[in-house]
């Protein structure tokens, strides 16, 4: 489990410089800082690497555009950070944009069609990126361009079978950026996966589809499933104009991996190829995939529960789960 007490301010800093008198003029004390909100990265651990490697998740929703690639791109980059070696795979062939998100499209030269055609090296496919070494993108085809019928489940088992038996060794995750829809792509996608996380939004289409598609999973072996409830608006849970996160959890019974506020800085930093995880200071979302990274390294999850106790605070972090969302942090976010 994530302690909070990671988060600390450095507004206990003394100089004794302070006595110093140039020029004569007393040099006064700064004013104590205000506590700022830092990454949950200067951890004093690091989170201990459960299951056998490599990991290999699918990111999945059935609906589109409820932040599958968003989700992809931050908890990839989270796991490297974290120390992971770390493989991210956009597999949504028709509408590829991963790279877009991590602001690497302009070093994709080759893709697995060029290696399955036997044009290049796998090695060469993968792009290394520049910010954190341990972070490699994979993408099935250039875009536009249409894959061969040939190209399926079987292919993609393929490409992570030799991603494990790489020279180097292993990565210790494959994350699957899947597409949307529930076809043909959707199935070459899971295939080699032996996890999932589910993204929804808490709405009612997104939540169906999501139902439908944690049954195709089961049915095609996938039995650990977690969700991540993206795009969570305090305000309308309020207003009971959304459903809570604890609702989405009864409604669909999967373990919670995560629950991400709806935030303009991820647009923002999908715009500029910069992920929100790697935003100084971060964002309320940028900590909730770092978190959400977290448990998936662990193989934890959170509850969605009311923190009856604290009734005039209730929150964001009310129905984040009280065993994760501290009374210090809800004080350091202000609510
Ligand atoms: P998918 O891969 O499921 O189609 P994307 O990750 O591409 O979805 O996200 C779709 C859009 O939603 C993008 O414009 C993205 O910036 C936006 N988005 C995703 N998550 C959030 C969020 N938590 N807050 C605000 N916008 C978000
Ligand atoms: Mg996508």
């Amino acid at each position: 489990m994530v302690s909070l007490s990671f988060i600390h301010s450095s507004n206990t800093l003394k100089h004794s410089l302070y006595s110093f008198t140039p020029n004569n003029k007393t040099l006064k004390p700064p004013k104590p800082k205000t506590t700022k909100i830092q990454s949950l990265l200067p951890y004093n651990r690091k989170p201990q690497l459960s299951g056998e490697t490599p990991r290999v998740v699918v990111i999945t929703s059935g609906k589109g555009g409820v932040g599958k690639t968003t989700t992809t791109a931050n908890v990839g980059l989270s796991l490297a950070r974290f120390g992971f070696s770390v493989v991210a795979i956009d597999a949504d062939v028709g509408l590829r944009n991963l790279d877009l998100l991590l602001g690497l499209e302009n070093r994709v030269n080759y893709t697995v069609v060029e290696v399955l055609n036997g044009d290049c090296r796998l090695d060469q496919a993968l792009v290394r990126d520049r910010r954190w070494s341990k972070f490699e993108l994979l993408c099935i085809s250039k875009p536009r361009s249409k894959l061969s019928l040939g190209f399926g489940g079987k292919s993609l088992v393929w490409v992570v079978d030799a991603l494990k038996s790489r020279q180097e060794g292993p990565p210790d995750f494959v994350l699957i950026d899947c597409p949307a829809g529930i076809d043909a792509g959707f199935i070459t996608a899971i295939t080699p996966a032996n996890e999932a996380v589910l993204v929804t939004t808490p709405d009612i289409t997104s939540l169906r589809d999501a139902d439908r598609v944690t049954g195709l999973l089961e049915s095609d072996g996938i039995r650990d499933i977690k969700m991540m409830v993206n795009r969570v608006r305090t305000d309308m849970i309020k207003g009971e104009d959304m459903m809570s996160v604890l609702d989405v959890q009864e409604m669909l019974g999967l373990a919670l991996l995560g629950v991400i506020p709806e935030d303009s800085e991820v647009i923002r930093s999908t715009n500029r190829g910069h992920p929100l995880v790697l935003n100084q200071p971060p964002t309320l979302a940028g900590l909730a995939f770092e978190q959400a990274a977290w448990r998936l390294v662990e193989e934890d999850s959170m509850s969605a529960v009311l923190l009856e106790e604290q009734p005039k605070k209730r929150g964001f972090f009310s129905f984040f789960g009280g065993n994760l969302i501290t009374k210090r942090h809800a004080k350091v976010y202000g609510y």
